[in-house]
This record gives C-alpha cells, sequence and structure tokens, in this order.
C-alpha cells in the first residue's frame, strides 16, 4: 500500500513530490504522457522565481524531478487509466493490467492546451519557433515585431491586450464575426489600437522563413473560402484547454468543461483522501507557479490526512 501517489508531473506534481518526500511519505509519481507537462513544450521561462536569467522549461523540470527524487520521491512513466475508491477509504490506481493501492492521491495532471491540429504545430512549439499558448510566457520574446491571436474567447481577448506591451501589432483571427468574450474584455480589444481584429479567419498552414521561425500564416476565409497571407513572427493559441480528468470516475466533481472542482479554498475534493492541484483545477491563473503553490498544499493536506488515518 502506498501512502501517496502523484498523478502528474507539471509544477504541482513535482511539488507535491517534494513536500510529501521531505514528510516521509516517499511519494510514488506517475507521469502520465508527458513528462514534466506544459512547460516541457516552452522555451525560456522568466517568470519563475528564483531563476534571474531565466531557465528553459524542460531544464527547470528536469531540476523539479531531480529535487523530488533527492528527498526518496520515485517516478514511473505511466499514465493512468482509472482510479476507483475501495470500501476500506484507500484508492486503486489501474494502469492498464497494472494495479496500485494508496491511502491518498494527488491528482495533478494538468491541462492541455488545444492547438488547431495543422501539420508541424508540435515541432514549432518544441523547438520554439514561434507558435505557443501562452502570452504570459512568451509574449516579451516578440518585440517590435507583429504576432497573431487566435480564438474569441476571454483568453484570446486578455492575450492579445497583454502582448501590446510587447508586439508591434497583434492580430486577433476569430473564425466567426463576432466574439465569444465577455462584453469588457471584448471591448477592451476592440479598442485598442495596436490590435487589429481579423474576423471570419483561421490558419490554413504556418509558413516558415529558412531557420524553422514562423514567418507568416496563410489565411483561410471561413465564409467564402479564399485563401490569404498576414505576416507575423509569433502565433498565440488561445482557444481552450482541455482538463486531463478522464480517469477521475466521479470521485471529483467536475466543472461544465471538465475541470476538477476543490473545495473552496483548499486542494481537497468532495472524495476524502483524493486532492487535486495546479492546472487540472484551474481556470483561472493557469501558472507554473500558482500550480507549484497548489501542490505544495496539496502534499500538506494529504499528510495531515493520513496522519489522522493512523492516529
Ligand atoms: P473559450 O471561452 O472556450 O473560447 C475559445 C475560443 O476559441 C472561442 O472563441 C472559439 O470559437 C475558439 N475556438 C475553439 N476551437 C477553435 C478552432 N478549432 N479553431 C478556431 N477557433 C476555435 O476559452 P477561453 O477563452 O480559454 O476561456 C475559458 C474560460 O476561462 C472561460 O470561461 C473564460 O470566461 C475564462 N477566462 C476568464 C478570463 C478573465 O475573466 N480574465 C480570462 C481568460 C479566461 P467560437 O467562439 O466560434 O466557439
Amino acid at each position: 500500500m502506498e501512502k501517496v501517489v502523484i498523478i502528474g508531473t507539471g509544477p504541482a506534481g513535482y511539488t507535491a513530490a517534494i513536500y510529501a518526500a521531505r514528510a516521509d511519505l516517499s511519494p510514488l509519481i506517475l507521469t502520465g504522457a508527458q513528462p514534466g507537462g506544459q512547460l516541457t513544450t516552452t522555451t525560456d521561462v522568466e517568470n519563475f522565481p528564483g531563476f534571474p536569467d531565466g531557465i528553459m522549461g524542460p531544464d527547470l523540470m528536469v531540476k523539479m524531478q531531480q529535487q523530488a527524487e533527492k528527498f526518496g520521491a520515485r517516478v514511473d512513466y505511466k499514465k493512468v487509466d482509472l482510479i476507483e475508491k475501495n470500501d476500506d477509504g484507500s484508492f486503486t490506481i489501474t494502469i492498464g493490467s497494472e494495479k496500485i493501492l494508496s491511502q491518498t492521491v494527488i491528482i495533478s495532471s494538468g491541462a492541455s492546451a488545444r492547438y488547431l491540429g495543422l501539420e508541424g504545430e508540435e515541432d514549432l512549439v518544441k523547438g520554439g519557433h514561434g507558435l505557443t499558448a501562452c502570452a504570459t510566457c512568451d509574449g516579451a520574446f516578440y518585440r517590435d515585431v507583429p504576432v497573431c491571436v487566435i480564438g474569441g474567447g476571454d483568453s484570446a481577448c486578455e492575450e492579445a491586450d497583454f502582448l501590446t506591451k510587447f508586439a508591434s501589432k497583434v492580430y486577433l483571427i476569430h473564425r466567426r464575426d463576432e466574439l465569444r468574450a465577455s462584453k469588457i474584455m471584448a471591448k477592451r480589444a476592440i479598442n485598442n489600437d495596436k490590435i487589429e481584429m481579423v474576423w471570419n479567419a483561421t490558419i490554413a498552414e504556418y509558413i516558415q522563413a529558412e531557420n524553422g521561425n514562423i514567418r507568416a500564416v496563410k489565411l483561410e476565409n471561413t465564409v467564402d473560402g479564399s485563401f490569404s497571407e498576414l505576416a507575423v513572427e509569433g502565433v498565440f493559441m488561445a482557444i481552450g484547454h482541455t482538463p486531463n480528468t478522464q480517469f477521475v470516475n466521479g470521485l471529483v466533481d467536475l466543472d461544465e468543461s471538465g475541470y476538477a472542482i476543490q473545495v473552496p479554498g483548499r486542494t481537497a475534493t468532495k472524495t476524502p483522501g483524493l486532492f487535486a492541484a495546479g492546472d487540472v483545477a484551474d481556470t483561472f491563473y493557469r501558472q507554473g507557479i500558482t500550480a507549484a503553490g497548489q501542490g505544495c498544499a496539496a502534499a500538506l493536506e494529504a499528510e495531515k490526512y493520513i496522519a489522522e488515518l493512523e492516529a
């Protein structure tokens, strides 16, 4: 019987692991399909405290893993299929034909940014060639060059607005002629002189320069099917996230988008012994450091829960 199983290895999972390991709980971390989480898909991370010169996203995650392992956390490269609650209050975690028993489970499986599904997207993201889903993380790399944001929701408007601090021009490309965003956010974007709305359009292709960096996008008009080219050096995807909660099996309440619902102000969920931390439960901040904070909180809550069981 494990004491703590942590599902997911982003900043929430590794921080939970560091705290649980230092509390002598010898946590088992199951990495999921994307070891290291979303930060492994970014290049320079300049807003994680403690790294005044920035740090590469994958390097940051390796350091977190090393720190967790140094204190006795065990990392296993597996993807969870299902969690179940047993009659004695423990949990069974199913991975294919394997079953793991644990007193507590911390779900820190994150959320995956959605992309358009066009050819070459993974290489563009991983190579830092101009495609990203995080303006807060990457906006500062696009000073004085034109960029575009894809989407029509609050995230798209907020990111477009934020990017005007850096970019020479921001095109907000939306597939319809009306924004989904709240009125106040939409108004702010539309009234911003540095933002130009591109209605009824979607990206058909990323056009790369010789060094692989995006230099333009081929746009398809969603009304008449015509094509045009738009010169941009950065493409910011803001078409929503998909939280990774497919395996929770009713043990955690989910909101209408599939995000885990926590007990207000806590990382506890409706099931005792089951905690949720980081982007899997965060529709608002979605930052590495906020996820790390929640990972810490979840480990402290799990430690307290186990102490009460054993009292
Ligand atoms: P969202 O509201 O679901 O909007 C996603 C946008 O992407 C929609 O405009 C959608 O177009 C577009 N889209 C989806 N799939 C697409 C595709 N394949 N191709 C092109 N466009 C596509 O997501 P969000 O903006 O990330 O917001 C998520 C939640 O967080 C919302 O509840 C939002 O209010 C909240 N949020 C709040 C704030 C804030 O208050 N400060 C900031 C950010 C987010 P359609 O409109 O045509 O469907």
